[in-house]
């Protein structure tokens, strides 16, 4: 591995994880000044650089050494991982992002008469995860054709060049418009933090630590929520138990209302309105719900 004093982090030039991605960064306290061809960012302030390239390209330049860490999503952190010499397929997920969620799927024309993955036997699919498809075949002992296709493999089974495909589906919207049904699920995927299994040991090793702690703290931000609300002392077990998350709330005694207190709580992700409800019913009035910007425990 290269030596370098600076950190790298590769992330999609252009796409679905290109603004997610930009924004976390933004959060961890990163910032880049633009380079006229775009592909590089030199990172100001803090000594961490941008490399924008094509999502697929991510896990191998990582595991080149030519960045540190990438920005990807699972999918193609996986296939690279079957797919790679062995050498060069040592990465890891360091961390979990929370966006570009999407599953890999099998899917078949909606009038085959599917009856589990043995239907595919001596069938061919069209894919741009060969790797994870011939992985998910092999498991289950299952001989079918791998169709290798770039882009536009949903419109396969319609141009007759295969008989079922496995894609990226969120919504399942662009199947139904194929006239496809979701079949079997091969990887429920998010974007990920990528990095080698051997990390830095370098400056780049002490950037990359304060990195993921700072990273790790926005995340935690990011799906807390500060819960403030008004009950009575006679109240208060009931209300307790019903916070989401189970947090240990602070009291807050009210001037002149002995009984009352204001209850404050940071509960660990959302919290729905069926739970402010069940809140209310047991006592609890004047409820808000905040977002928090940043925590330093
Ligand atoms: P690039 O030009 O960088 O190769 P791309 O076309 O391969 O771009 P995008 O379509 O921008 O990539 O998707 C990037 C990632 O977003 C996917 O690899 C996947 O992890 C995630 N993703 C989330 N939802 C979807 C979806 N519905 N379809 C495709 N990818 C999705
Ligand atoms: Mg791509």
């Amino acid at each position: 591995m290269s030596t370098r004093d600076r950190l790298r982090i590769a992330m999609q030039k252009s796409g679905r994880l290109t603004e997610p991605a930009q924004d976390l960064l933004t959060r961890c306290g990163l910032s880049f000044r633009q380079s006229r061809d775009k592909l590089f960012c030199f990172g100001e302030g803090e000594p961490v650089d941008l490399l924008l390239v094509r999502d697929d390209d991510i896990p191998g330049l990582i595991a080149q050494g030519v960045c540190d860490l990438g920005i990807v999503g699972r999918n193609v952190l996986s296939e690279f991982q079957l797919t790679a010499p062995p050498e060069q397929a040592e990465l890891s997920e360091l961390r979990t992002l929370g966006f570009g969620r999407c599953r890999l799927s099998i899917a078949v024309p909606q009038e085959l008469n599917y009856q589990g993955p043995e239907t595919l036997q001596g069938l061919s699919i069209a894919t741009s995860y060969p790797g994870l498809v011939g992985d998910w075949l092999q498991r289950r002992q299952i001989q079918a054709k791998v169709i290798t296709l770039a882009g536009s493999v949903e419109i396969a089974p319609r141009l007759g060049t295969a008989d079922a495909i496995c894609d990226l589906v969120q919504s399942g919207g662009t199947l139904v418009a194929n006239q496809l049904r979701e079949t079997d699920i091969l990887l429920e995927s998010e974007a990920v933090l990528a990095g080698p299994k051997q990390l830095p040991a370098d400056e780049r090793g002490d950037m990359l630590e304060l990195l993921l702690k700072r990273l790790d703290g926005v995340i935690q931000v990011r799906e807390s929520r500060l819960l403030l609300l008004q009950t009575s002392r006679q109240h208060l077990e009931q209300v307790t138990r019903l916070l989401p998350g189970g947090p240990q709330p602070i009291l807050l005694g009210i001037a002149g209302q002995p009984d009352q207190v204001l209850l404050q709580a940071l509960c660990a992700g959302e919290v729905t309105w069926r739970e402010l409800e069940d809140i209310k019913k047991a006592g609890a009035r004047e409820m808000l719900v905040l977002p928090v910007e940043k925590m330093l425990a």
